[in-house]
């Protein structure tokens, strides 16, 4: 039996970060950038020392799909040529004149590609070939079919025509690295089918192949996918329990790298993995295995020394493999214990969908700008140098000012502004017992990183968490305050769940609290509820024939939360995601009186989509784009409720997601939203 891993955080010591941000600052050259990878590079070689086959390529300054597309040289033209690192750095970025490549989510994980988009042939690139630098680790490459499913053509070629010239140019530059061994990643295969044509490209290559499908069981194309000629197979067996299944059929002949605990979570392994590696090792001899994490360990933070719970991060899962190796791993006793999920259908009995009085109503979708002064505030809060009492006294205040500038734009349903939040999961996850907060960070993109919390028990909530501010808030308008939660779906995936018990059995207990929560802002007077849910798409698993199960859960967990609410209150959601088409039903089933999407880039189309297959409820609009700091026109957000035919009273305007991270520009932003209502009412 032997060692291996997929991958490595990038996030040593934030020197990477660091390099990176202070570059677009102006405060250091790209020199740094290279140094910072460069240590980064000899801190991972010598965490994976005591590993059988290291890895390399695994990470990158920013993403490594970006520097597979640059190494082809499939850049968009805007960009013009990429000489150095700064028009690298600018691809995801912008540029005054040319709009930043769109970033989408890397299959249900929450790490964000950005997306290569094609408008020539691919060619190996001279000046960004990427390189190998020791035969003897394995060099890791997204595969040319993930690569093409990730990405947007605008060529006139078929996506066939574009893998044959793309795997070619794979093959020139696989055929002239000094590594042997290979390590292909195609979790494609599992959304977009295994194609005929894929052995003739492996058959051309000179090396040793290891081909991966992480995130899933590989069911539907296991024979074709076992005689593929690579030297082995590198299959997951956390998110794909399958996959032991399919052992029976595996090739005598071949390696099978085994992904055994788990790349995507930081619990300790414990039992259920010793079950998975002797069902294993009743199939497959030790001389033709490797084990290895299920996916890259980029999804975790690097090293959980510090913490105040003893996690497996990056650096322990490393030690885990070993051990395991060594016959001298220890195992927690825990199995999965089967929670009973509620048979009960949560729904607002007789409850007819709430339509608003005036037509276009506004609103905005909770956060305000988060100023310097406000995070600075809590940092003096978190470190003992300013009261509580001194905290919320400020907090308050930003509040008042919040109310005062929405009363003066004339908006219709106000916000508290979301000024106690550092973030929209962190800040239910210390408010409820069950979390446990972490220092370490997993990378979100390029130079942005996230602390999710991590579920280590029963979800309770103790005190009310949100009450006080939006009671305060009501307190200072006539106008409606609407209050604000993170939805069960959400505030689980953005966490690091519980391995013990189902996701979905997590859904309903966190659901239980925020249910508590929602009774309390009622009886508060509280008329408007927003309860966002982001993340309900991406928790969507990628094996279909988990999706009903998932989506039947997600979607009752989600309106158990308010299916105890009078009638007359109102509720609201927010996604910001815009593909619905295969999660429509769900949709339209979650019983809320309005919901706001992200609609800006698609100009409509989205609401469109949701008009068309029978959402039942009002729309909130997002008419602009909340990522950038652009003035929109009036005429531009004028036309997108004018493409809907749909009752002006059931479309809401609103901004596409939180204005946490704008600034000032905020305020000029919901000015011309405000103007653009003037004119729609006008019309009507
Ligand atoms: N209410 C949250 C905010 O306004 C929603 C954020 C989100 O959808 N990601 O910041
Ligand atoms: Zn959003």
């Amino acid at each position: 039996m032997k060692t291996t891993i997929l991958g490595l955080p990038n996030s040593y010591d934030f020197l990477i970060k660091k390099a990176v941000e202070g570059f677009w600052a102006g405060e250091n050259s790209e020199n740094e950038i290279s140094k910072a990878r460069y240590k980064v590079y000899n801190h991972n070689s010598g965490l994976q020392e005591s590993l059988d086959l290291p890895v390399e390529n695994d990470f990158d300054i920013y993403d490594r799909l970006l520097r597979t597309a640059v190494n082809f040289g499939l850049t968009p033209k805007r960009f013009g040529e990429i000489k150095k690192l700064e028009d690298y750095l600018s691809i995801p970025r912008g540029k005054q004149d040319a709009e930043a490549s769109p970033m989408v989510k890397w299959f249900n994980t929450n790490y964000h590609v950005v997306q290569p988009e094609i408008e020539k042939l691919p060619e190996l690139s001279e000046n960004w070939r990427l390189k190998g630098t020791d035969q003897n680790k394995k060099f890791a490459l997204i595969g040319p079919w993930t690569f093409l499913a990730y990405s947007v053509n605008r060529t006139n070629y078929s996506k066939e025509e574009l893998f044959e010239k793309l795997s070619d140019e794979y093959v020139k530059l696989i055929n002239g690295l000094p590594n042997k061994i290979i390590q292909l990643e195609e979790p494609s295969f599992l959304t977009q089918g295994l194609p005929d044509f894929y052995s003739k490209f492996l058959e051309k290559i000179k090396k040793k192949v290891h081909l991966h499908v992480y995130f899933g069981a590989v069911n539907d194309f296991s024979e074709k996918l076992f005689k593929l000629p690579v030297e082995g197979f590198g299959l997951d067996f956390v998110d794909g329990e399958n996959n032991l299944n399919l052992l029976s059929h595996f090739p005598k002949d071949k390696i099978l790298i085994a992904g055994v605990i788990n790349g995507r979570n930081v619990h300790k392994i414990s039992s259920r993995n010793k079950r998975t590696l002797d069902s294993i090792l009743e199939k497959i001899s030790k001389e033709k295995l490797y084990i290895s994490p299920s996916s890259s360990l980029m999804h975790v933070p690097l090293s959980a020394e510090g913490e105040k719970v003893n996690f497996s991060f990056a650096v322990e899962k490393i030690k885990e493999i070993n051990n395991i190796k060594k016959g001298a791993a220890i195992y927690e006793e825990v199995s999965l214990e089967e929670v009973e999920l509620p048979e009960k259908f949560f729904y607002r009995a007789g409850h007819a969908y709430w339509v608003s009085e005036v037509p276009y109503p506004t609103t905005t979708i909770g956060s305000f700008p988060q100023t310097k002064e406000v995070r600075k505030k809590r940092n003096l809060l978190k470190e003992g140098e300013i009261s509580n009492e001194e905290y919320e006294q400020f907090i308050k205040e930003q509040i008042k000012n919040c109310i005062k500038k929405q009363e003066e734009l004339d908006l219709d349903i106000l916000v508290h502004g979301e000024f106690e939040r550092n973030d929209m999961v962190q800040y239910f996850a210390e408010n409820f017992e069950g979390f446990t907060a972490i220092n370490g960070a997993v990378q979100s993109y390029g130079t942005r990183y996230v602390r999710p919390p991590v579920i280590t028990g029963s979800i309770v909530r103790k005190n009310p968490v949100t009450l006080k501010w939006s009671k305060y808030a009501q307190s200072l308008t006539k106008k409606p305050v609407k209050g604000m939660l993170t939805g069960p779906v959400t505030m689980v995936q953005w966490s690091f769940p519980r391995e013990d018990i189902s996701k979905e059995a997590q859904y309903y207990e966190v659901a239980k609290a925020l249910r508590e929560e929602v009774n309390d802002l009622v009886k508060a007077g509280i008329k408007h509820i927003q309860i966002d849910e982001p993340a309900i798409r991406e928790g969507l698993p990628i094996d279909k024939s988990k999706r009903e199960h998932y989506l039947k859960h997600a979607i009752n967990a989600f309106r158990s939360v308010f299916y105890q609410v009078p009638n007359q209150a109102v509720i609201h959601s927010h996604m910001c995601f815009s593909e619905f088409p295969e999660i429509m039903n769900a949709i339209k089933q979650m019983n809320v009186d309005v919901l706001s999407i992200e609609d800006s880039k698609a100009k409509g189309k989205t609401a469109n989509s949701l008009k068309e297959g029978g959402f039942p409820a009002s729309i909130g609009l997002g008419v602009y784009d909340v990522h950038s700091p652009r003035i929109p026109e009036v005429e531009e957000i004028i036309k997108i409720p004018l493409t809907l035919n749909l009752d002006p009273k059931k479309i809401w305007l609103n901004p596409d997601c939180g204005l946490k991270t704008r600034g000032e520009e905020a305020y000029l932003q919901l000015a011309k939203m405000m103007e653009a209502v003037k004119l729609l009412r006008e019309k009507k």
